[in-house]
């Protein structure tokens, strides 16, 4: 095959799905292709993930990213001009090298993210494969034993919506002989979850995510209005259909008092009484998974959390691991967590984030691939998903363009591999 070589990076300054600035980059090949990534954000953003170049000053508030627009069409094009657009890992060391730092503050790991998936897509037009049939071809993955399942957050809390829940995501994950039929079960308990809703004269607006964002009298309410909702449609919960939760619990984790702090209940939870809440829902409502049920840093609990509940339920680590491999081994050699979330844009490259999952693989810790609460209409992830053999998409509720082009493009990829 011909080399294809890149001409030229460029970017331009977006606006994401909370209207703040976002970056969107290209690049240019030697054949006169083009293609193009848009970067998402998080709200809720772990202490450790890679460094997102920011503005400051008084210009969208300080978050515009024009200085990582100017990264991108200067250092990053100069550097990566001439070179073989499939050399994935290559461009990624070289944009890396370039950087220097430790969290990928000077370059931005914003435009290091549009680039490395922007080459990624390139190359996967360069070789005619679909974009998940390139990613896995390129890094050797092995076939994946399953399609990813839709881990849809329908009731929004946490720093995602202006209610008073603690908990941030309350997710459906459905089952079902195909995808389309899973997204169908999750769009029955959706619209039974608003009848009740309305019936009950409480909001229906909706989240971040798309999530309904109700106010409550406990984060526990969250859960029986959803296992109602279940049981309204005629679902078995736990069976055709289970709950999931992402605590996001950095985010109520007062650490100097060293505890987790429910809102709505006005509740105090300290080591150990944590850990005992957390099972007796997971009796109550079958959870299958609690993402982040505790903080970033709060190593002890994550391991007592994990002996007490890491045979029955999926612990994933977002904050925990930050999609990094050198805090999932750590948490590996803890026997902290058994799955982690996968957000590219937590570490800066794609592949760093195939790494990551690689080593996660390796460990037997579950890898479950993640929009941002801030995003675009770019169906990456989606791709990524499929490649790596993720068991879920968590990709928001069934509503809001930027959710469902992840959704629609699972539709598309399943159809043409009969999942
Ligand atoms: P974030 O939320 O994108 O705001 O970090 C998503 C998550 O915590 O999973
Ligand atoms: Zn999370």
């Amino acid at each position: 095959m011909n080399r294809v070589t890149i001409t030229r990076t460029g970017a331009e300054e977006i606006l994401d799905s909370r209207g703040d600035p976002t970056l969107k980059a290209w690049v240019e090949l030697s054949n006169g292709e083009r293609a193009s990534a848009a970067v998402p954000a998080g709200a809720s953003t772990g202490v450790h993930e890679a460094h997102e170049l920011r503005d400051g000053g008084t210009r969208f508030g300080g978050k515009g990213e024009l200085n990582a627009v100017r990264m991108v069409e200067t250092t990053i094009s100069d550097a990566l001009n001439g070179m073989d657009v499939t050399d994935q890992e290559l461009i990624d060391r070289r944009m890396i090298d370039l950087d220097g730092s430790s969290d990928r503050s000077k370059l931005g790991a914003n435009a290091l993210l549009g680039v490395s998936l922007a080459c990624a897509r390139a190359g996967s037009l360069v070789e005619k494969k679909p974009l998940y049939r390139y990613l896995r071809d390129h890094f050797s993955l092995p076939e994946p034993r399953v399609f990813p399942k839709p881990m849809c957050n329908i009731l929004n809390g946490g720093r995602h919506a202006d209610n008073n829940v603690s908990f941030q995501e309350f997710l459906v994950l459905p089952e079902g002989t195909t995808f389309a039929r899973q997204i169908e079960r999750a769009w029955i308990v959706i619209h039974a979850l608003k009848k009740m809703l309305v019936e009950r004269k409480e909001r229906t607006t909706v989240g971040d995510e798309g999530g309904f964002a109700p106010m409550l009298a406990s984060n526990e309410e969250g859960l029986k209005l959803i296992a109602e909702a279940i049981e309204s449609s005629q679902l078995k919960l736990g069976k055709d259909i289970s709950i999931g939760i992402d605590a996001a619990s950095s985010e109520f984790y007062d650490a100097d008092r060293g505890v987790y702090v429910l809102k709505p209940e006005q509740k105090e939870y300290r080591g150990e009484d944590l850990v005992k809440f957390y099972a007796s829902l997971v009796k109550q409502y079958h959870l299958r998974t609690i993402e982040d049920g505790c903080a970033e840093d709060d190593h002890e609990l994550w391991k007592k959390l994990t002996a007490a509940l890491g045979k029955k339920v999926l612990l994933i680590g977002d904050d925990f691991f930050v999609t990094q491999k050198e805090r999932l081994l750590q948490g590996v050699h803890e026997r902290a967590a058994n799955a982690i979330l996968i957000k590219p844009n937590q570490v800066g490259t794609l592949t760093e984030t195939i790494d990551t999952i690689a080593t996660a693989r390796k460990a037997k810790y579950a890898c479950v691939v993640s929009h941002r609460s801030g995003e675009t209409n770019d169906d990456f992830i989606a791709d990524l998903a499929v490649a790596v053999g993720s068991p879920y998409l968590k990709a928001g509720s069934l509503t809001r363009e930027e959710r469902l082009a992840k959704y629609n493009r699972l539709l598309e990829i399943a159809r043409e591999v009969g999942a």
